[in-house]
Formats: structure tokens, sequence, C-alpha cells
């Protein structure tokens, strides 16, 4: 790189030259982000206010309201988080755990084995229960665990398995976890908005999301709901929370009830405004319409899949409708077919994760993504390029 000083000692440089970022129009049929609808995209460049402009503090209680609404909770702390899922992951750990807690920690998947990691970062012990990536988590290795470690604080588990196309029995493992005294963890970050998520009625105590699957919001969000009894142990700790910017009892103080709203960090305005537009569409849908488009879009590519010739991974009552996991036929080229889909059709599937890469894709039909259009190009796509 080549530098020079002009006249007033100003450093010019050699570089590149830049310009504006026109992404193309993809369809996105992967595990997230998710198509963004034109009228979430207008809401996300409606000019940018302050933070604390009161405003902007009114929308912010109707963001809440609309969360409370599609996680179907009372939960008066019910809030997006200021950072995509994976903090919301980190945000249940570390508010409940205190070093030297243990945790019943269940995984089918990529996302159970970074649950574990958060928890040990935490300095607490993870139990784990391990299921075949693929398989939904067994109740009876959960009660195992549970009457082999009843001194356990938490029974944490990913309700869909994103990176294997798997729904488990959330229902089921948060009244276990409930009888056993244990607060419940649920990774709900696919679940929200694509299928039943009743967080008051399993009583499940911390259920985080991200914006960018079936909301089709931007993505960097992440809506989390605590119950009271998830408070009453936040409030209660014995150490600070080891994060502080996921510190719930420093962010209680911008985004709580009545709070004072004080300065805690600057939100991200404008996907908010884009998370508050994609939960009004969610709530004129209707959440029961919103899941029933969602199993029938599934039924329709499961169907034109098949006639293709390809099968789906995971048996029939733990399939996600919002995620096809597809095994690749013997002999295809799996990094060679996605990149034809994207490059000639402009349409992104998802590649297996861990110990399922290069064996399936992943195929989304989360929030706007899933529709007619979207099914019926996807099948085309994978039918000229499987064919040549
Ligand atoms: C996508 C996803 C996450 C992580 O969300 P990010 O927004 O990518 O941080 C966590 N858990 C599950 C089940 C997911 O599908």
């Amino acid at each position: 790189m080549l530098c020079d000083h002009d006249s007033n000692g100003i450093v010019h440089m050699e570089l590149p030259v830049s310009s504006p970022f026109h992404p193309p129009q993809r369809t996105l049929m992967g595990p997230g982000p998710s198509d963004v609808s034109p009228r979430v995209l207008a809401a996300s460049a409606r000019p940018t206010i302050g933070h604390l402009d009161p405003l902007f503090v009114g929308l912010m209680d109707d963001v809440k309201r609309l969360l409370q609404f599609a996680f179907q909770t009372k939960n008066e702390l019910t809030i997006p988080l200021s950072a995509p899922g994976s903090a919301g992951m980190e945000a249940a750990f570390v508010n409940l755990l205190e070093p030297g807690d243990k945790a019943i920690v269940c995984q089918n998947g990529v996302f159970g084995g970074r649950m574990k990691e958060n928890v040990e970062r935490c300095g607490c012990t993870a139990v784990m229960v391990q299921d075949r990536w693929g398989d939904p988590v067994d109740p009876e290795k959960v009660a195992e665990a549970i009457s082999a470690h009843p001194d356990a604080k938490v029974l944490a588990f990913v309700h869909s398995e994103t990176s294997t196309g798997v729904r488990s029995d959330a229902r089921l493992l948060c009244g276990m976890a409930q009888s056993a005294g244990m607060l419940s963890i649920v990774d709900a970050v696919t679940s929200l908005a694509g299928i039943e998520l009743p967080v008051d009625d399993w009583g499940a105590d911390v259920v985080y999301s991200g914006t960018q699957k079936c909301l089709s919001s931007l993505p960097g969000i992440s809506p989390i709901t605590f119950s009271p009894a998830a408070v009453e142990v936040i409030a209660t700790r014995r150490h600070k929370v080891q994060s502080w910017f996921l510190d719930m009892n420093l962010i209680m103080g911008y985004w709580g009830e009545g709070a004072k709203r004080a300065y805690h960090h600057t939100a991200p305005v404008n996907a908010v405004y884009a998370l508050h537009e994609s939960l009004l569409m969610l709530e004129e849908e209707g959440l029961g319409a919103s899941f029933t488009r969602h199993r029938n879009n599934h039924l329709k590519l499961v169907e034109g899949l098949s006639r293709l010739g390809l099968d789906l991974a995971v048996s029939e009552p733990w399939r996600l409708p919002q995620l096809n996991a597809v095994v690749i036929p013997e002999g295809k080229d799996d990094a060679k077919i996605r990149r034809r889909l994207l490059e000639d059709f402009n349409l992104e599937v998802g590649a297996g994760l861990g110990e399922l890469a290069g064996r399936q894709w992943r195929i989304g039909l989360m929030g706007s993504s899933s529709n007619q259009v979207n099914i019926s190009r996807c099948l085309t796509a994978f039918e000229s390029v499987l064919a040549s």
C-alpha cells in the first residue's frame, strides 16, 4: 500500500475504490435468516429517533405486549434483547446459574452442545443427556438424569433443533422440570411463530428466540421471556451476573415495567421498528393461522420432494414444518449442488451442520419464506440441478 502526505499533513492511501452494496434478491430457504417482507424492510427505513425518546418508549411497550402475545405468556419480563439468538441463550444461562450450580442439558444436535458450553463457562457442571442427532430428546433419559441429580437447578433443552429438523416434547420436559423443582430453559429460536409455543401453559421458565427465523424480521434481536420464578432467582442472586451486557437486573432498568427507562445501551432502534412490524403482521394473521400455514406448506414441500425422489431424514411425528432435513442422495455433490442453486436460481438452502455435514440439506420454510411461490421455486430448482 502506498502512502503519501499532502501539504496539510493528511495521509493519502491508495485503496481499492468501494461502492454501495446491492445484494441480489435471493430466496432464503435455509435455517435463517428467512425472507424479510417489503413491509418489514420499509418499517426499518423509517427515521431513527432516540432510544429514550418518549415515542420510542411507547413503541417499546407495544413490542413487549406483542411479544407476550407471540410467546402466549403473561410474563412481565418479556423483551427483545439487543443481540442475536445466541445472546438469548447466553442470557438464559448467565442469569439463572451461579458458580458451582448444576444444570441438566439435553443434546440432540448442535445447539444443545452450545448450551453445555454456556453452562461450563458459568463455572457450573453440565449433566448431559445425549440423543442421536435426528431424534427428539428422550424423556426417559431425562427422568433418569433428574433422579440421579435432584440437586440440579436447571433443565435445558432445544425445542426446535434447527441443525436436525427435530422437535422435542417441550410440554412434557417443562412439566418434568417443574415437578422436580428445577427451572426450565427452552431454546425456541426456530419455534416462535412457526409452531405451538404456549409458554405459560407449559410452565416454561426462560424461553428465548430470534427475529430472523419464523418472525422474518431483521437478524440481530433475541426475544426472551422470564417466568416470575426465574425473575425471583435472578433478583436474589448471591453473585453478580458474569456478563455486564446480559445482566437482566440491569436490563430491567431500561426495558422493565414502570422502570425509569435509564440508559443501559443504545437499542437497535430501526431493527426494533422492523420487529414491531413483523409482530403486527403475526397478530393480523393470527397465531393459529400462522402455525397452520407453516404446517400445510411443509406438507406440500415434502410431497414435491418425494416426487423428486428426495426423502426427509426425521421420522414424521417429530418433523419441524419450518425446517426440513433432507437426505442427500448417494453420489450427489452437496457443495456443488448448493452452489448451483445459489448462482443459477438465487436460492439459498442450508448445509448439514456438524456430523450431518455432507449428508443432509436443510430446507427452511420459515415465516415469510413459507409460501407457495417459494415451494414451487425450490422444487423446480432442485429438479433441474439434480437432473444435470
Ligand atoms: C439460529 C439458532 C440459534 C442462534 O441464533 P443466532 O441468531 O444465529 O445467534 C440458536 N438456537 C437455535 C435452535 C437456532 O436455530
